[in-house]
């Protein structure tokens, strides 16, 4: 199947200084998850997306938002809150119809 996934960037307060750092040497370890990306499904919670930020996480891309408990978005924003020590880029995946539909 061939079908375009549109993504956008989830609005933030600040300009994550981490896009800048994803490079390393083969000698060099990362910190934690520093420099690696991650796929979600859904949207994570305010405690799943403070983990994420203790990871050091670069860059999260979602599909579908959690309108009850998102922490991305929905009901917080913690891409922009100031007060962490570590910020992470946001994107949401917009899915297509034919992608939606199949049936499994
Ligand atoms: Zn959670």
């Amino acid at each position: 199947m061939s079908a375009n996934i549109t993504l956008f960037q989830v609005e933030d307060t600040e300009k994550p200084d981490t896009l800048t750092e994803g490079c390393h040497s083969v000698a060099a370890r990362p910190y934690l998850c520093t420099g690696y990306d991650i796929y979600l499904v859904w949207e994570p919670c305010t405690m799943c997306a403070m983990a994420l930020v203790h990871q050091r996480i670069r860059r999260i891309f979602y599909a579908f938002p959690n309108p009850n408990a998102g922490a991305l978005g929905s009901v917080h924003r913690l891409q922009g809150e100031k007060s962490l020590n570590h910020h992470y880029a946001v994107f949401r995946v917009l899915l297509p119809e034919e992608v939606l539909s199949v049936e499994l």
